[in-house]
């Protein structure tokens, strides 16, 4: 019998409720099977947006007056409510975008993490004592709340990006206004909700929905906030970023990637194809941190090849609520049509190496892996970042040749190399223009206690997670006294 699933009605979360339902802007139907419907959609509009910047005004008060340890135990108890909530969340954000079940259950687990992770930051220390030039001075150093943070996520981690925001800002005494992508607005209102059930006070995190050019510009542009955290495109990130320096605005853009992987001849040439088409194909390639050009050396291309082709058997396209689903469907319309025309580009333009013959019964975003080879440097394929299961395979000669081609991209977000040799490792390490580098690593997966950032056009080089976090979301005060 096919079982019937709960629609939900989403809105705007501002003050501690849902906003006034009125007509519906937007049907949500699953990526894997497209007539099952998941939600509604209820926009905000620009009237909402300063409700909800004026409602973390009046929040603001009481919650940077908190000490950082009772900051810390609602973080603890928003885990906790996660936690008991975390395969429902899972699911829903699995039938809302696409991801996996097993990969979304391992998204929501990450945001408990960092919850507990920021929670303990409460009462750890920060600021730094200054030896003063004068007789009985006491010089120092605090970190003191920005106010009212404007947040802007993109689908692809609908809830551990919001929360790798929201967790260091709400520690450091600052209240929210967040504008989650159209494509996973569900999560975010039931996200919400979740945290409202934990005992978050009302007005700390306020939640508009809506189309990024009206909703979220009209955020970045207008609205009294004094940082605006984005993550997203380049082209979104670069305009976002330019209005708020415009403003004065404290701002951070984590945007996109074309990020490499490089196979030495001494690598471990299964373990590296292991960590290759993980990186490539998980998530159907929707990572920013998704493995999309590979760089082998001549002399172990077919071996390499060979185990690549190999590691492809595992990598099932199914349904994203199949328990064996290697790689789902993609999140959107948009999305499909946007790969589309590069699968069209690779298939005209490039030499196909593989092509995976799953083939799927349900109407779905469903687009199979690709790995292809045959273009230059400076072809699209190889420039831009196509965001989906497609990945390109290039030869190299020698280390400095395979540098180059690695440093040739305007991204710098991740980057593996895959070698036995320890100085090729630390060359890697130190030569790759990129935020992120790892070695016998997928390009994915950098934990959450460890800075997460790139260079040149994929980020606007703050970092995020981590004590980088704690950075970003504060002010620094130079305090002197004197008695
Ligand atoms: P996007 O830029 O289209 O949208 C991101 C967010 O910005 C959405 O909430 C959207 O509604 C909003 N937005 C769009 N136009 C806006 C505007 N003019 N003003 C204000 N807000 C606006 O990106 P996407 O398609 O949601 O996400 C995919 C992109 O995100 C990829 O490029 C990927 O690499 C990148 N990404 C980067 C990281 C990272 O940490 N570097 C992580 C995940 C995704």
């Amino acid at each position: 019998m096919k079982q019937t699933i709960a629609t939900i009605h989403a809105s705007s979360w501002i003050n501690g409720m849902a906003t006034t339902i009125g007509h519906v802007d937007k049907y949500m139907y699953n990526p894997s099977r497209l007539s099952e419907l998941v939600g509604h959609l209820h926009y905000a509009n620009t009237a909402q947006v300063e409700e909800a910047e004026a409602a973390a005004h009046t929040a603001l008060k009481q919650w940077k007056a908190m000490t950082g340890e009772a900051r810390g135990a609602v973080l603890y108890q928003m885990a906790n409510k996660l936690e008991e909530h975390k395969d429902e969340l899972a699911q829903l954000a699995s039938r809302e975008m696409g991801k996996p079940i097993k990969e979304m259950t391992g998204e929501v687990g990450r945001g408990i993490q960092l919850l507990r992770y920021y929670a303990g930051e409460g009462v750890r220390a920060h600021g730094d004592v200054i030896p003063s030039s004068q007789h009985q001075v006491l010089q120092y150093k605090k970190h003191v709340p920005l106010g009212v943070v404007g947040v802007i996520t993109p689908w692809n981690f609908p809830v551990a990006i919001p929360i790798w925001k929201i967790a260091p800002a709400l520690i450091c005494g600052n209240t929210i206004v967040w504008k989650p992508a159209e494509q996973a607005s569900l999560s975010a209102f039931r996200l919400c909700e979740i945290f409202k059930e934990a005992g978050l006070p009302d007005g700390v995190i306020n939640m508009v929905l809506g189309k990024g050019q009206e909703v979220g510009r009209f955020l970045v542009e207008k609205a009294n906030i004094q940082c605006l955290s984005f993550t997203g495109s380049t082209v979104t990130g670069t305009t976002i970023a330019s209005t708020c320096a415009a403003r004065n605005i404290k701002y951070q853009t984590e945007m996109g990637g074309k990020n490499a992987a490089v196979v030495m001849p001494s690598a471990d040439l299964k373990s590296a194809a292991a960590a290759i088409a993980s990186g490539a194909f998980r998530s159907a390639g929707q990572k920013c941190t998704a493995t999309s050009r590979v760089y082998v050396h001549e002399d172990v291309q077919d071996a390499f090849l060979t185990a690549l082709k190999a590691e492809m058997t595992a990598v099932k396209l199914r349904p994203a609520d199949d328990p064996s689903c290697y790689l789902g469907p993609v999140a959107s319309k948009v999305q499909f049509d946007h790969v589309t025309d590069y699968i069209n580009m690779a298939q005209t333009e490039a030499t196909v190496l593989y092509e995976n013959d799953d083939t799927i019964q349900e109407d779905g975003y469903y687009i199979r892996p690709l790995i292809v080879t045959g273009v230059d440097n400076d072809h699209p394929l190889m420039t831009e970042e196509i965001f989906g299961p497609v990945v390109v395979v290039k030869t190299f000669s020698s280390y400095d040749e395979v540098i180059s081609f690695v440093n040739a991209s305007d991204y710098g977000l991740s980057g593996s190399i895959f070698t036995t040799t320890l100085d090729e490792a630390h060359r890697f390490l130190d030569d790759a223009n990129i935020g992120m580098v790892r070695v016998n690593l997928e390009t994915a997966g950098v934990e959450y206690q460890a800075p997460f950032g790139g260079m040149k056009q994929s980020s606007s080089h703050t970092r995020e997670q981590g004590q980088a976090a704690l950075q970003f979301f504060t002010n620094v005060k130079t305090c002197a006294v004197k008695f």
